[in-house]
């Protein structure tokens, strides 16, 4: 029996502008990817793993928790089905005002707008992008993207818009990329668990403290009324360190959480603190055998000593 957790990380099964792969490559990569964890690991609930681990007891050896980020329309056709045919469980992090239809997501908006750029530069913020080839516009978008990863939602928001509107045409009308609520509502009536990714997807520690209430007590309440289920699971946008802070865990903490899951690779050890769970974030691509092994290769000597050292100091979960 084990006291460590790995929580793997998706967000789409299905290519999307911001991702993308061939066709097909997601669906056929994401079954791999589970016939390698049913032989590798064993797949427990998170919400379980988490009292489990709370309560000082033992999880199955190389426990495995299978995490969701975003809402995409794809996890009930895709996702769902392909985990259903293996038992396994999973958790699906939704964000309520995408699945209201009141935002987008701007690094889809983004990536969607780069792919369908028709023009030869952009002068953004004080600075001339060339967009002339596919790696001058790949250099453009990356740089973008980790500048608008820096400012609040609003400006962040604007600024998408404003470049989407100078480097291409409108938006054609597609097949919806995300969940609505009657999406969600199917995606609840799998059985399969929901949590909290925001209302807006805002990088939490970048916003001030009646923002950050608001966009956790708020998505909580939404979904738990919209669902009919007992929401008290988070998953931090972006959940990078810096993304989240001391703040943002004392917030979450009161607003009625009893855990959160970041994007800061590692495993979950007996006594993490549970509002900065480690998670590796995968996509349908990763080689998941690799990724097992490295984990493993991870969690021996020098790793382990810091792992136990951090152990030590951390308050014990409750
Ligand atoms: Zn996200």
């Amino acid at each position: 029996m084990s006291r460590r957790l790995l929580v793997l990380g998706w967000h789409n099964i299905d290519p999307t502008p911001f991702y993308p792969a061939a066709p097909g490559a997601g669906r056929r990569g994401f079954d791999r990817q589970l016939a390698a964890i049913d032989r590798l690991g064993t797949v427990v609930p998170l919400s379980e793993a988490i009292d489990t681990l709370a309560a000082g007891g033992s999880l199955p050896p190389r426990a495995v928790a299978l995490t969701f980020d975003d809402g995409y329309a794809d996890w009930v056709d895709a996702a769902v089905p392909a985990l259903d045919r293996r038992g396994m469980h999973g958790t699906f992090f939704l964000v309520s005002d995408i699945l209201s239809g009141r935002i987008g997501a701007w690094w889809e908006e983004l990536a969607d707008a780069f792919r369908r750029c028709t023009a030869s530069r952009l002068e953004w913020a004080g600075r001339v992008h060339d967009l002339s080839t596919p790696v001058a516009r790949r250099a453009a978008q990356d740089a973008l993207k980790a500048e608008l990863k820096l400012v609040d939602r609003a400006t962040r928001v604007e600024a998408v818009a404003g470049i989407a509107e100078r480097i291409a045409p409108p938006p054609p009308e597609g097949a919806p990329l995300f969940l609505d609520w009657a999406g969600a509502k199917a995606l609840a009536a799998t059985g399969h668990g929901i949590g909290s990714h925001t209302v807006t997807h805002p990088i939490l520690a970048r916003e001030d403290a009646a923002t950050q209430r608001h966009e956790l007590e708020e998505s909580r309440h939404a979904l738990e009324t919209g669902l009919g289920r007992t929401v008290d699971l988070l998953a931090y946008p972006n959940g990078n360190a810096g993304d989240y802070d001391q703040q943002t865990m004392e917030l979450a903490r009161a607003a009625g959480y009893r855990a959160a899951v970041t994007t800061r690779p590692g495993l979950v050890g007996a006594h993490e603190p549970p509002f900065a769970m480690h998670r590796i974030v995968l996509t349908p691509l990763t080689d998941v055998g690799e990724l097992f092994g490295k984990v493993a290769r991870k969690s021996t000597g020098a790793a382990r000593r810091v792992a136990n050292r951090a152990i030590r100091t951390l308050t014990p979960t409750g």
